[in-house]
């Protein structure tokens, strides 16, 4: 369980881009909607540690992760919006070093993780291939297989389907609802489709607040 309670973000410009937020986020796929400026980015980097609200808590379990962030980031799996580094080494060598950035020192279990992160995201047949050559598609489901490095208890997923051609956009998304079983899954986007059809519950936040929170279907037969 996420929990966020009264948290503001003020940036130095004055822009008030969250705004009294509190949620609580259980196991499983948690879709948060908004339009763009909403606040969502802001949100989703909070919750990973990257940056500090001006006021109010986040806790995961219970961890305070605003006072600890290192625990946290230990259980956090983040694919960013920007997540754009596609360099000229191949998926494996990539998905490789990143499991030696999180901390998986043994060779022989690197190899068991990034190989079984490979199959699970369909990466298989392309694993020796530049990233720089995938399709978005292809690029996404290698984001996630990074994010899944280490096994993270919590993930993030922010604006994950812009870009992507409907088939892929399925099928990410699927890989996504497998993943949220285990997990809490938050799912950032300004896609009403894309929370709709998978997440249990959703928020919708505009201008920095949450405006409605709850089951999509409650939420549609509200409006
Ligand atoms: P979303 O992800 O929903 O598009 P953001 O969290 O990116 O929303 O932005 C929320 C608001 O905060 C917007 O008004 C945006 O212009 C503003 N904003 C985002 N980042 C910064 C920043 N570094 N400095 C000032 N304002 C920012
Ligand atoms: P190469 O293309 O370099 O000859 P292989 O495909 O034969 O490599 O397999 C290299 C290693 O990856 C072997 O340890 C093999 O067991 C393992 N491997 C092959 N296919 C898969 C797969 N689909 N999922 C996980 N591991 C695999």
């Amino acid at each position: 369980m996420l929990e966020l309670n009264a948290v503001t973000h003020i940036y130095p410009n004055g822009t008030r881009a969250l705004d009294d937020v509190t949620l609580s986020i259980p196991k499983g796929m948690y879709g948060l909607l908004g339009p763009n400026g909403a606040g969502k980015s802001t949100l989703m980097r909070s919750v990973a540690t990257l940056q500090t609200p001006t006021s109010g808590t986040i806790r995961f379990g219970d961890i305070d992760i605003i006072a600890n962030p290192e625990k946290l980031r230990e259980r956090l799996g983040y694919l960013p919006q920007d997540f754009g580094v596609y360099p000229r080494v191949s998926a494996y060598d990539m998905l490789d070093h990143m499991a030696v950035l999180k901390g998986i020192a043994s060779a022989r279990e690197r190899k068991e993780t990034v190989e079984t992160l490979l199959n699970q995201v369909n990466l298989w047949a392309v694993r020796k291939k530049a990233i720089a050559g995938f399709s978005g598609g292809m690029r996404q489901r290698f984001g996630i297989a990074q994010a899944l490095i280490g096994n993270p208890e919590l993930i993030i997923v922010d604006e994950p389907t812009a870009g992507l051609d409907p088939e892929e956009r399925n099928r990410f998304l699927n890989l996504l609802a497998e993943i949220g079983e285990n997990v809490v899954v938050i799912l950032s986007t300004h896609i009403v489709d894309d929370v709709a059809d998978l997440c249990p519950r959703m928020a919708v936040l505009a201008a920095g607040k949450i405006q409605l929170e709850g089951a999509p279907l409650d939420l549609i037969a509200q409006a």
